[in-house]
């Protein structure tokens, strides 16, 4: 079993905290536009307007929340979800069986927060959003994975199941 520390130094669990930490401002800056039509619409025409995309998303995370040290790799990522949350439809796409299945098979059969084995009744095999729907939509590539039906149940849309998906590695 690897240690507390093995598990703090690891690059897996800094790539997923950083993933976190970005996901957690991402979600605030959506919720803002949820509430204020305005607001969004402003955000809409920035990005509409803009040359360099990164250096937007930098100087709305600067500006909503007072945070200045978007590397521009970061920014990058967060290019991704702003654009999906702003072309995104409130309708839900019903994902292909052969999503489940090619998912199932590069897993190795096994859900990727719990880790245990998924078993082979498909209705108990969920496809889920790794960036929350809400926030996306279905505009993400590669946006999904297998999950069982508890670790389906017990995340619904909260950003804090990132951390759970740490538990697999202990
Ligand atoms: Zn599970």
């Amino acid at each position: 079993m690897i240690s507390l520390e093995e598990l703090a130094a690891s690059e897996e669990v800094r790539q997923e905290y950083k993933k976190a930490f970005l996901l957690n401002m991402f979600q605030k800056i959506c919720v803002r536009m949820e509430r204020n039509p305005q607001f969004k619409a402003k955000v809409k025409n920035l990005f509409r307007q803009s040359y360099d995309k990164c250096d937007t998303v930098s100087a709305i995370i600067r500006n909503e929340l007072k945070y200045d040290e978007l590397s521009s790799e970061d920014a990058a990522i967060m290019q991704m979800w702003f654009e999906a949350n702003l072309r995104k439809t409130s309708r839900r796409k019903v994902i292909p069986q052969e999503v489940k299945e090619r998912l199932y098979k590069s897993q190795n059969g096994k859900c990727v927060v719990c880790g245990e084995e998924l078993g082979n009744d498909w209705s108990k095999i969920h496809v889920d959003h790794i960036i929350p729907w809400k926030l996306v939509g279905d505009e993400l590539a590669d946006n999904y994975q297998d999950l069982c039906e508890t670790c389906n149940e017990c995340k619904s849309a909260r950003i804090d199941y990132l951390f759970k998906n740490l538990i697999k590695l202990i």
